[in-house]
């Protein structure tokens, strides 16, 4: 099973599993892949403030980018994208013909901003989430690389349901090492943070008659879904011995794609907007004045 893999193979894994979830991979491993160019540790911005306050540390960020940089990210996954979904064409074509400046889009997918990106991707309906689902992929490497460079700042006793670091709410949770500790798990920026058992991320409920866990999917109840009976709210829980690693949150959630099913046939939900609002500026950085620092 999927989840039992490493983490390393668990996109090949996928691939030879679902074969129909190729075109989505695809997408899925440029965005890893892309994570993993020296370039976007550059543009990490400099924390403005320690997330005191339940504010994400992204909030307030100003992310001075060259516009080369993030114009062939987007043109490159724009480009495989639309073989995943074919409702990204328009969107993809704007970029491509100048119609539309890609650092706006990405500015958008950063801050995570579901309803302005729908706006400048000129999408009405979004039914299936996909272009929910494109933005993340778009801020990945970014926000992969804030994690990383934060990883000191982060505070390690967050008491809330979204991420300490981009605002958003968690793809997954753990029960992890054998004291069985619950942490909570970003998709995009493959935070990672402590929680309470008895919580739902999403509105906070404790009372016990009001949450539950839906099924197991196996004997060895490795996989459950957790839920809130006061908001509808779900979340997806994996045993694991060790944390799974950050860029991998977003494949494991893939990997579990049957429990949100069963959630979801069961009249659950993931919340459709973001954990936590964060304003984050995209600034165009002149190559001028990085000549002039010798960067
Ligand atoms: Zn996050
Ligand atoms: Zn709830």
């Amino acid at each position: 099973m999927a989840s039992e893999t490493t983490s390393g193979s668990l996109l090949t894994v996928l691939e030879t599993e679902h074969p129909e979830w190729r075109p989505l991979l695809a997408v899925i491993k440029e965005a890893l892949r892309e994570a993993e160019r020296p370039q976007w540790a550059r543009f990490v911005p400099a924390l403005g403030h320690s997330a005191r306050g339940g504010w994400p540390l992204l909030d307030g960020a100003v992310i001075n980018v060259t516009p080369r940089l993030v114009g062939r990210w987007v043109r490159h996954i724009l480009g495989i994208a639309t073989a995943a979904w074919t409702e990204v064409d328009p969107l993809a074509r704007r970029i491509t013909a100048g119609g539309l400046d890609p650092l706006l889009l990405f500015e958008s997918a950063v801050s995570q901003d579901v309803e302005r990106f729908h706006e400048i991707a000129l999408v009405d309906r979004d039914d299936h989430g996909l272009l929910r689902g494109l933005a993340s992929l778009i801020a990945m490497p970014m926000l992969q690389n804030c994690r990383r460079a934060w990883a000191e700042q982060t505070p390690t006793d967050w008491a809330y349901g979204y991420c300490p670091i981009c605002g958003g709410w968690p793809a997954l949770a753990e029960m992890r090492g054998l004291a069985g500790a619950r942490h909570l798990r970003c998709g995009c920026c493959g935070g990672d943070w402590r929680t309470e058992w008895l919580r739902c991320p999403f509105c906070g409920e404790g009372e016990h008659e009001k949450l539950g866990s839906l099924m197991s999917t196996d004997k060895l109840e490795r996989e459950t879904v957790e839920v809130c009976d006061r908001c509808r709210g779900y979340v997806k829980t994996m045993t694991t011995l060790s944390a799974i690693r950050p860029e991998h949150v977003v494949l494991q959630d893939l990997a579990t794609l049957v429990l949100d099913v069963a959630a979801l046939e069961r009249g659950y939900r993931r919340p459709a907007a973001k954990g936590h609002e964060v304003a984050v500026s995209v600034v165009a950085e002149s190559s001028r004045l990085r000549g002039l620092l010798g960067l």
